[in-house]
């Protein structure tokens, strides 16, 4: 393996690209945030955690071991900003008249299912935030030890004013800490305070007694206090969006630092947020995509993780469904690409595939520039057809990128012709949906799904394929 190749690591506390290190040498001990679960992820979560997956891949390509570990946030995490408002996953459980726990469950298992679809390698511990509550309730002890804590007719909240160093990771990255800035501040006595643990009533399903009363904990101290039962501090990287970067990261630093005097990890690693259409994903504007989704619109998962690897996670991804359908053209491009050199007597001269490979470590080891590795790989597919490029592809470059190349490039064309009479049916159902008549639209689709045939809109044209 390339063990001790540079590589280059932008770090939200330092804001800077830096050369990347380790505590343990060879060994990367890793925390990712992981999802709240009380809904399907959509597109834009699941862009954090392919970001994140290609980060621990090229790690490893670069020869790390990896000890990883991300949370399952399945209790503590409330609807409103500000320590305010019900359990997001109480509430959801309320509203379908079932136990939090098989809420958790099924939007755990979704989200599982998605990340296998996506290719992305689960953390080695996965630890849903209930099986924690006394670690949790320890290390709240601790902080009221150290005297940095208070009590409200609410819950117990920690004093930020007593961590001299509370905007070490939001200065400079966002403007200032927002934290608590748009709900009153009520009990609380600065801005910023935020709470480790809050009472609940009687009709809250999810409760735990503890040394200050039944309640159940704040959703930072879960991180911190997960983080610090499987990780030494510091550890070496702490993964998540921007979006936590204000409030969650500073408040998890702001308790493990506290609690340990220790700095609690050297690396924090943030993706840009994903948009879509240019702006804001919401219900109300129904642009919330799962996968599910995407793959209902006949799309393969690995388009979508081709699409997001064209950008690099620094950057804010617009997500539209033309630039899915120029990715899942380039997708099969690469793999007709491969098919050729897969079948090919020829070789390839060994210095060329040292360069190649070169280029493509150099790229993804400078702060993991997919765009650019991809534009290696495209380089290397317009070699003279070569079994050696085949391999260098897919047993290479194919550990990072994560894209089935193999798979795609063994699997036999479907060639599947659609019949003249049934792209007529679908070319006259696009002109009725651009004349609103949705009646003969809806004619038309039955028609077509009569005929055997599956009719998948895009935002501009459709797709047909057999069923
Ligand atoms: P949550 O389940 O809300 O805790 O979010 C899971 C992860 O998805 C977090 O790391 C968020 O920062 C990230 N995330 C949420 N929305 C987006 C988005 N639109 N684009 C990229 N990442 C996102
Ligand atoms: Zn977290």
């Amino acid at each position: 393996m390339r063990y001790n190749e540079v590589m280059k690591l932008y770090n939200t506390l330092t804001k800077q690209k830096e050369e990347f290190y380790t505590v343990k040498p060879g060994v990367v001990q890793m925390y990712s945030c992981g999802p709240t679960v009380y809904y399907t992820a959509h597109i834009g979560n699941l862009r954090a955690y392919v970001c994140g997956d290609i980060l621990k891949k090229t790690l490893r390509f670069n020869g790390y071991q990896i000890e990883d570990v991300m949370n399952i946030t399945d209790v503590g995490h409330l609807v409103g900003d500000g320590d305010i408002g019900e359990d997001k996953v109480e509430t959801t459980a309320r509203k379908m008249g079932v136990h939090p726990l098989e809420i958790a469950k099924k939007f755990t298992d979704i989200f599982m299912h998605d990340i296998e679809r996506l290719n992305i390698k689960p953390a080695k511990h996965i630890v849903p935030a209930t099986h924690c509550i006394e670690e949790m309730i320890a290390l709240v002890q601790t902080l009221e030890e150290k005297g940095c804590t208070y009590r409200t007719s609410d819950g117990i909240y920690f004093d930020a004013s007593t961590f001299p160093n509370y905007f070490q990771l939001s200065k400079g990255n966002l403007a200032g800490n927002i934290g608590g800035a748009r709900v009153a501040l009520g009990e609380k006595r600065n801005v910023n305070d935020f709470a480790l643990w809050k009472f609940v009533g009687p009709n809250t399903i999810q409760k735990w007694d503890s040394p200050w009363g039944v309640g159940c904990p704040g959703w930072h101290i879960e991180c911190s206090a997960i983080s610090m039962k499987y990780l030494p501090l510091p550890f070496d990287i702490h993964t998540g969006g921007v979006d936590h970067i204000p409030i969650h990261h500073t408040n998890e630093i702001t308790q493990s630092e506290t609690a340990t005097g220790k700095k609690m990890c050297n690396f924090w690693f943030h993706n840009e947020f994903m948009k879509i259409d240019g702006g804001k994903m919401s219900k109300s504007l129904g642009n919330v995509y799962s996968l599910q989704d995407i793959i209902d619109k006949g799309y393969d998962p690995m388009h979508l993780r081709l699409l997001f690897l064209q950008t690099t996670y620094r950057t804010v991804l617009n997500f539209t469904f033309d630039a899915l359908d120029a990715a899942r053209e380039n997708y099969r491009n690469i793999v007709n690409a491969l098919r050729r050199h897969r079948t090919a007597t020829a070789k390839t001269d060994p210095k060329v595939i040292a360069d190649l490979r070169q280029s493509f470590t150099d790229a993804i080891s400078n702060d993991l520039n997919t765009p650019v590795a991809l534009a290696v790989l495209h380089q290397t597919l317009k070699q003279p057809d070569s079994a050696d490029i085949y391999r260098l592809v897919t047993e290479e470059f194919d550990q990072v990128l994560s894209l089935s190349l193999a798979t795609a490039a063994n699997t036999e064309v479907q060639t599947e012709t659609i019949p003249d009479e049934i792209t007529k049916l679908a070319e006259q159902r696009l002109a009725a949906k651009k004349a609103r008549d949705w009646a003969t639209a809806d004619q038309l689709r039955a028609a077509i799904t009569a005929a055997g045939y599956q009719i998948n809109d895009t935002p501009t044209s459709y797709t047909l394929t057999k069923n």
